[in-house]
């Protein structure tokens, strides 16, 4: 049993055509550092949300083909969800792409739906209903860092307010369509390791498997996935447990 794979793994890496990421992330310079950071697994994936279209993604996969690719290289997406039924990803879409990330916690852009209310148990409650409306879409291949809250949004202390037993349900439905959770350097934030920590373990005794991801904006964050050793590790997952896109 080897406990290496996700070192090899970054299915999360923004172009310059994210507008979030830096202007240095061409996909030659992603590839090159990829490789020499000893990924051997790298995944594209860049916004689709309420403003961008998936027209961007054709830019990725033309671009793509003009360039050496000594490493394996995925086109994926990182595609919004807007509220609870309200999604942007496309039938066209999903046949251009080798996998579909989802991302249902993007609460900084205004265009996705927003908490009720501000108590604990709405933000909560939001955060929970976006995640399982994720666990729910059969085409979806990835969700991106799950029940993550994001600096400056949310009080992360509403992620204690979900219920056990609905997280149970909802991870469920998410090994049912056969969704891979994504873990990130994000899933390190401290303030809310506890419910990462619980979260995780549920979903490796659920039987679901790990995306493994920097989310990286900038060529220094490519690669970067080695920094996640002490979740890998407290949660048990093994190389068995890493998912991987087919072509
Ligand atoms: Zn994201
Ligand atoms: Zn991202």
């Amino acid at each position: 049993m080897t406990n290496e794979l996700y070192k090899r793994c970054d299915l999360h890496v923004h172009t310059r055509l994210s507008v979030c990421a830096r202007g240095e992330m061409q996909l030659a310079s992603i590839i090159s550092v990829s490789e020499k950071r000893g990924v051997r697994y790298l995944g594209i994936t860049d916004h689709v949300d309420a403003r961008v279209s998936p027209v961007i993604l054709d830019e990725v996969r033309n671009e793509l083909a003009r360039i050496e690719k000594p490493i394996e290289v995925f086109v994926g997406c990182e595609a919004d969800i807007l509220s609870v039924g309200k999604h942007v990803v496309t039938e066209d879409m999903r046949s251009q792409v080798d996998f579909v990330m989802v991302s249902a916690n993007h609460f900084h852009d205004r265009a996705v739906a927003q908490p009720k209310g501000s108590s604990l148990e709405e933000v909560g409650r939001h955060f929970f209903e976006m995640f399982r409306y994720a666990c729910s879409l059969e085409f979806a291949d990835v969700i991106a860092h799950p029940l993550f809250v994001f600096p400056n949004t949310f009080d992360p202390t509403c992620l204690y307010t979900i219920k056990e037993h609905d997280l149970a349900e909802a991870i469920e439905l998410a090994r049912a369509n056969k969704i891979a959770m994504e873990i990130s350097p994000r899933a390190l934030a401290r303030d809310q390791l506890e419910f990462r920590l619980r979260f995780l373990s549920m979903c490796k005794s659920a039987g679901i498997k790990f995306s493994i991801g920097s989310d990286a904006h900038s060529l220094e964050s490519v690669g970067r996935t080695a920094v996640l050793a002490p979740i890998i590790e407290k949660v048990g997952i093994t190389d068995e447990d890493i998912w991987l896109p087919s072509k």
